[in-house]
């Protein structure tokens, strides 16, 4: 069985119907702290904390699991940097209570979620796996350092691990059975869309003064489903005997802001009023990364690379969810 802790959340939701459609037995195990009782529509839920190493081990005593997805964490960039401990002690601490058990119970296959966060700030585009590390907040210090001790725990330890690096997760499930809901919201793609829905007066462009051609940020949208089919690869991968590795999982294409905007207006049909405003502070002008590695040794293929395809499926999920 596959354990997804975090799979009540946005990503872990999309993997776990991806596996279970794919003929897996999961568990998913989550504290719902963020995550959502309803996303649960697949495998078995145990209600769980990762600080409690007691909640971890029944999971492990109860069920035979063969590997483990790890989805859960904090992951407001902002809040990381005025309250460093907190994203310490649950996206590293409690990491490394989450591995304590894999090791105990003898479980070998890991898959990290990590980010392009962990990069800082790019010195070069797109972003290859071996561009420096240079993580500019405790959120991507934090998975950064998960990262480092992996490699360490691989090589001391029977575990092998892969740590998949998202670019802009976005979008929802196409049969919008779930898709993305945070609560506060922040992202692009779904405030954006509560503006479509006037559910919002407009939506705020944090900065236009950046060294791009239309001056607003440019990021790498992908797609929730083309992440979740990267995480199943990734786990054949690691059972078919492949070596501890890290990978970026990217479309290898920038959209900037007003792109986001200018799509979302032509998928929904309506009038999005933004407000320009200052610059968001942290925010790099352009990340955009390339997925090469993904594809030529996880055979991993993005299917859902168009903007407006991504924002079609988002909307979809949002007029359904309310
Ligand atoms: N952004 C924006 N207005 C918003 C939210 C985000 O202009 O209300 C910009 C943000 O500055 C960044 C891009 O949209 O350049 C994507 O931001 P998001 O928060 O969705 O993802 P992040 O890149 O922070 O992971």
């Amino acid at each position: 069985m596959i354990l997804i802790v975090g799979g009540a959340g946005y990503i872990g939701a999309h993997v776990n119907k991806e596996l279970s459609r794919q003929g897996y037995e999961t568990i998913v195990f989550d504290n719902l702290s963020f995550g959502h009782a309803d996303f649960v529509k697949w495998g078995v839920f145990e209600e769980g904390d990762l600080n409690n190493i007691d909640d971890i081990r029944g999971v492990f005593k109860k069920y035979p699991i063969d590997a483990v997805m790890h989805f859960a964490a904090f992951t407001y960039v902002g809040e990381s940097v005025d309250d460093p401990q907190k994203y310490y002690l649950n996206n590293l601490g409690n990491t490394l209570n989450l591995l304590r058990v894999m090791l105990e119970e003898g479980v070998k296959y890991f898959v990290f979620s990590s980010t392009c966060a962990t990069y800082g700030t790019p010195e070069e585009i797109p972003i290859t796996e071996n561009h420096p590390q240079k993580p500019i907040s405790p959120y991507g210090k934090g998975k950064f350092m998960v990262e480092q001790i992996l490699e360490d725990y691989s090589r001391a330890y029977n575990l092998e691990y892969v740590s998949l690096r998202y670019f802009n997760a976005a979008g929802a499930d196409p049969e919008a059975e779930i898709g993305e809901l945070h609560v506060p919201e922040t992202h692009l793609i779904p405030l954006t869309l509560d503006a479509a829905a006037d559910k919002r007066k407009h939506i705020k462009i944090f900065g236009t003064d950046y060294p791009t051609a239309d001056g607003t940020c440019i990021r790498d949208y992908i797609h929730v489903q083309d992440l979740a089919d990267a995480h199943i690869k990734a786990l054949h991968y690691l059972q078919k005997g492949g070596s501890s590795d890290v990978f970026n999982l990217g479309n290898g294409q920038g959209f900037s802001v007003r792109e986001v905007i200018e799509s979302a207006r032509k998928v929904t049909g309506k009038d999005i009023m933004v407000e320009e405003v200052d610059r968001r502070p942290g925010d790099p002008p352009v990340l955009v990364g390339s997925s090469d590695k993904a594809r030529d040794i996880l055979n991993w293929q993005p299917k859902y690379h168009e903007l407006s395809t991504i924002i079609e499926t988002a909307w979809k999920w949002h007029q359904k969810r309310d």
